[in-house]
């Protein structure tokens, strides 16, 4: 007779370059995962998570429990819909991707906005576990936030509670939105890029950007100051109106951790908390991994596992 097989449940992290599917323990252990890019139109995008977690359910004779989903976007978390998608997603905005999929893999699943599957990994198994109050800023391509308050996921009653990119004070640079000074201007990575070159700096991806400051360029080092300090700023107005204890901060641009961390903190001795208490700050742990495992922990609360 053969052993039983393992429980798991499947986090799927679908981004607008790639999409990863990680397999988990109810204890959100990884045993498994898989990547491919993520292929343009929301059946095909679907179709690639399934063969994926087909796969990996196949290859480590598990018994599947339930699917979670970490989508960029505006997304109904209830409905199991996206309500609004970038350009970057083709027949996605409107897709009711957690009643596909467990029509077509058979067990129940339940869709969240990536960021906050991304704070909820990170609060579950991640830099912050345990936390009760909570923001997550990531930082990518663009910047995108989220609140954790006393102990649970605050989205608001449109989805957009924490989304701190678009909000205003930061300056008069033009935004990846069109509108003038939001955080995103000054701290997101092609925006980074943008802000090198205006202050005469090469055209430059933002990582190459770090390197350079690491390397003791100026130039480089005062955009990424600029950038730190606007989070600094950030993160300031969110623990004044919530109270805020914890911040985790992900996303590719954290990768220059050594740059932005200095620059956090720099402006958060200058404007400390009204609390009179220091806001702990920590990079994600979970890293590529936080939005799939951030999805697998919300299906494991919603079973009750
Ligand atoms: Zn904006």
């Amino acid at each position: 007779m053969s052993a039983p097989a393992t429980n798991v449940i499947a986090g799927v992290d679908i981004g607008g370059t790639a999409t990863q599917v990680v397999l988990c323990t109810p204890q959100l252990e990884i045993i498994g995962r898989a990547t491919t890019p993520t292929p343009r139109g929301g059946d095909a995008m679907i179709d690639a998570a399934v063969g994926m977690i087909a796969g990996l359910v196949a290859e480590h004779d598990t018994e599947l429990l339930g699917v979670g989903v970490g989508a960029a976007g505006v997304v109904d978390s209830v409905a199991g819909e996206v309500l609004v998608a970038s350009d970057t997603f083709v027949d996605w905005a409107g897709y009711r991707v957690a009643a596909e999929l467990r029509r077509r893999v058979g067990v129940p699943a339940f869709l969240e906005n990536d960021v906050n599957a991304f704070l909820t990994g990170e609060t579950a198994a991640g830099a912050i576990t345990g936390a009760t109050d909570a923001l997550a800023i990531m930082i990518g391509t663009g910047v995108g936030g989220a609140l954790w308050v006393d102990g649970r996921l605050f989205s608001g009653p449109h989805g957009a509670a924490g989304e701190i990119g678009h909000m205003p004070g930061f300056g008069d640079a033009v935004c990846s939105c069109g509108r003038h000074g939001h955080l995103e201007s000054v701290a997101a990575g092609r925006q980074i890029a943008l802000r090198y070159r205006e202050a005469g700096g090469d055209e430059l991806r933002s990582a190459e950007i770090a390197r350079r400051a690491e390397a003791g360029e100026p130039r480089a080092a005062a955009v990424f100051r600029t950038a730190g300090r606007a989070v600094g700023q950030a993160i300031s107005a969110v623990s004044a109106l919530v109270d805020v204890t914890t911040v985790v901060v992900g996303g590719g641009v954290s990768n220059a951790w050594g740059l932005l961390a200095p620059a956090i903190d720099g402006y958060l001795s200058d404007e400390p908390p009204v609390s009179g208490l220091p806001i702990r700050i920590e990079r994600s742990t979970l890293g590529k991994d936080a939005v799939a495992v951030g999805a697998a922990s919300r299906v494991r609360t919603e079973l009750g596992l």
